[in-house]
């Protein structure tokens, strides 16, 4: 039996990449916003339904100099569950991060927590759409005007989706989405901040480039985050086949609940009203009493199988070492217990739906 990873890059045909990329053997124009670079700039602000969208090399670069760009101090409100860039976005700005326990169904932050935790230092809000679960966004607009902080979105996993028919990435202050080769559309890497406000633009489109203002005037300490024409080019033939991929994404979905959807002991990701989803991941919580086989042995069984599940998230950002224990885990308790059940399970648009149907034989063979 062949391996099966949890996640599997979607690429284009070979040739529709090489006449994309074609032109710039005439141009010699690889990177520093040439014509890909605009191109597909153009083409995710019509996709997405967003005001305006500033490109970068990945979605870390995104997250960190959009805080950068906001000017800010003191605390950032976010979550534990997610990707280490979140957290680190925040602290390598140094800002300090104020962990939110999560809602145990959405795995979003619980925004009904945020307000008791904003104090006079607390200067924005860092939730992550988890999974692509759509965050309490109204609610969160509620809290952040009332105390008049910025919202800025980690959208990595949210890319292509709608709430109440608009753009997930015209929420908030910001939105930043990753285009890594395991996301739902990718650049190779890549990333882009969503926004209204063009003064963020500008400043986000200099922070880029080194803070280079003009031909001899360097107005702030930026970073190297522009995005090459050869990724902005992979960005544009993998946007055209998006919308498949999504459908096939949603096959391979369909296929897992008709095998796991009632079995007790296992918690999968509940649809949300209003939401037009992407099918990024399959996130299943394992009950160890009552499914009768606990995430650690499901997860061995797979491996054994050459099967690749991944804990994901696990562990949680506010455990990591690099933070030398200075966050109390225990202040977010039910991101806890739903980080040390969670498996995501392989899911990626040319999964094969006999593959789907091995997967949960295995998991369901794993009960005692
Ligand atoms: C992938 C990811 C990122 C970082 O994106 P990169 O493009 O890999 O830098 C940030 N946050 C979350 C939740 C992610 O999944």
């Amino acid at each position: 039996m062949s391996k099966i990873l949890v996640t599997r890059s979607s690429m284009p045909e070979l040739t529709e990449y090489m006449n994309e990329i074609e032109s710039l053997w005439d141009s010699r124009w690889l990177t520093n916003m040439g014509i890909k670079h605009k191109e597909l700039q153009k083409e995710l602000q019509k996709y997405l339904d967003v005001a305006s969208v500033e490109l970068l090399t990945n979605g870390h670069m995104a997250l960190e100099l959009t805080l950068q760009a906001m000017n800010l101090q003191g605390e950032v409100i976010t979550t534990p569950f997610t990707f280490a860039s979140t957290t680190h976005a925040i602290v390598r700005n140094g800002l300090t991060p104020v962990f939110c326990d999560i809602d145990p169904v959405t795995y979003t932050i619980d925004a009904e927590k945020i307000e008791r935790l904003i104090t006079d230092r607390t200067c924005a809000i860092m939730p992550v759409h988890v999974y692509g679960n759509v965050c309490n966004v109204e609610e969160i607009q509620r809290i952040a005007h009332k105390y008049e902080l910025k919202v800025i979105y980690d959208a990595a996993h949210s890319f292509g989706e709608t709430y109440k028919g608009r753009g997930i990435g015209s929420f908030g202050d910001a939105s930043c989405f990753s285009f890594h080769a395991t996301k739902v559309f990718n650049s190779i890497e890549g990333g882009a901040v969503c926004f209204r406000d063009e003064r963020l633009g500008n400043v986000l489109y200099e922070l880029k480039n080194f803070g280079i203002h003009g031909p001899e005037e360097v107005s702030a300490v930026g970073a190297n985050a522009k995005m090459n024409e050869f990724c902005a080019a992979m960005g544009l033939c993998n946007l055209r086949h998006v919308e498949e991929e999504i459908a096939k994404r949603r096959q391979v979905t369909e296929r897992y609940l008709e095998h796991l959807e009632g079995v007790e002991g296992l918690q999968l990701n509940a649809p949300q009203p209003e939401v037009k989803s992407n099918y990024a991941y399959f996130p299943v919580v394992f009950e160890e009493k009552v499914f009768g086989a606990s995430r650690a042995e499901v997860f061995d069984k797979l491996a054994e199988n050459g099967i690749g599940a991944r804990k994901y998230f696990y562990p949680l950002t506010n455990t990591f070492s690099c933070f030398h224990r200075e966050y109390d885990v225990n202040e977010t308790p039910v991101a806890l217990h739903i980080s040390k059940r969670v498996l995501t399970l392989p899911l990626y648009a040319d999964l094969a739906l006999e593959d789907v149907d091995r997967i949960c034989e295995i998991i369901l063979s794993c009960r005692t």
